[in-house]
């Protein structure tokens, strides 16, 4: 039978920003003839982790964008490096492969990072800023914040699948839209159910210990998002949750998880950040769109803040 539901790949959607981060890379040059200059730090030995490092390396390059991959044996020697490559003027934007030690150590690595050459967004401010939907760094807002970068480019992908009303004001895109994330960790999860939440949505977040609501309140009276426990993880719950659910989103990174298709409304749309694939064969007999991965977009989005942040440098340079 003829399934409705379409696929849509994130390499169709990351392409969009190719001619942006293209054209502004070309405009940077005219000071910078070199052209802007990534760096990578890798100390580890996960396959994924080089397997994205060299993707990032053939995206960056591809657009005019310097990629150079750090690597370490002994992982003790890359906070040293990390703290030269921050007082390295040659060098735009940093970013680390995790997890490098694989506990709370990597949390401390992460805020090492230069937050004005952080490209993947992970810095406290950055994240205080997303939580309290704060969206500027300065009071004349003229230095746009910096957002992490997987959360952001689902929040690209939901507006590539006009999920974003864009006749609605900036910052209530999402009204009247129910969400489930299921992934509550620092790094994606928690950041993006309150971005979503923060844009009006109406976002029920999912770990393996419980479920939690997160909204704006009543006709998204509040400024920022609220958080209310819905109660301990249950299947019935989830089910629940996902019976009116427009837009469903896994990250679990196990390779058996497979997300109950029969727990998908009809026309509801699904998206899996996890490098697993979260979805089953037949997802598409229930959603109608789907998008089974979205590393590629991430990446557009690591450059896209590499920009931004060399932008913000400049401003504050002729202030
Ligand atoms: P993590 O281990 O820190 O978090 C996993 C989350 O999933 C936790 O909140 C956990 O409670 C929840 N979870 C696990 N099993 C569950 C279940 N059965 N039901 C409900 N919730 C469950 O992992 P992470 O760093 O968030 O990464 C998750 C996945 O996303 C990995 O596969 C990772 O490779 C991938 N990832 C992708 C991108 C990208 O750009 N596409 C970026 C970062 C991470």
């Amino acid at each position: 039978i003829q399934k409705p539901g379409r696929t849509i790949l994130a390499s169709t959607i990351s392409k969009i920003y190719d001619e942006e981060i293209r054209s502004k890379v070309e405009s940077l040059k005219s000071t910078n003839p070199d052209g802007p200059l990534l760096v990578g730090f890798l100390a580890n030995d996960d396959p994924a982790a080089e397997m994205y490092a060299r993707w990032t390396q053939k995206t960056s390059e591809s657009l005019g964008i310097r990629y150079e991959l750090r690597k370490f044996e002994d992982k003790d020697l890359l906070e040293e490096n990390i703290i030269e490559a921050n007082g390295d003027d040659n060098v735009d934007g940093i970013m680390i492969y995790f997890p490098v030690f694989g506990n709370a150590q990597d949390q401390y690595l992460q805020q090492i990072v230069n937050k004005e050459k952080d490209v993947e967004g992970l810095n406290h401010v950055y994240y205080q800023n997303l939580y309290h939907n704060i969206r500027y760094l300065d009071e004349n807002k003229t230095l746009k914040s910096i957002l992490p970068c997987t959360p952001l480019a689902i929040v690209k992908i939901l507006e590539y699948l006009k999920i974003y009303n864009p006749l609605l004001p900036d910052g209530n895109q999402m009204y009247g839209k129910k969400c489930v994330v299921i992934n509550r960790s620092e790094i994606v999860g928690r950041p993006l159910a309150a971005l979503l939440a923060n844009d009006g949505a109406i976002v029920y977040s999912v770990d393996v210990n419980n479920i939690q609501k997160f909204t704006r309140g009543e006709s998204l009276k509040l400024i920022k998002h609220q958080v209310e426990d819905l109660g301990d993880y249950s299947d019935d719950l989830l089910k629940n949750v996902c019976k009116d659910a427009d837009i469903i989103i896994t990250g679990v990174p196990s390779e058996s998880y497979k997300f109950p298709t029969e727990y998908i409304r009809e026309g509801a749309i699904c998206i899996n950040f996890s490098s697993f694939k979260n979805f089953a064969e037949d997802v598409k007999t229930k959603a109608s769109l789907y998008v089974p991965m979205t590393g590629k977009v991430t990446i557009a989005m690591l450059l896209r803040n590499m920009l931004r942040l060399v932008d913000n440098r400049q401003k504050i340079k002729n202030m």
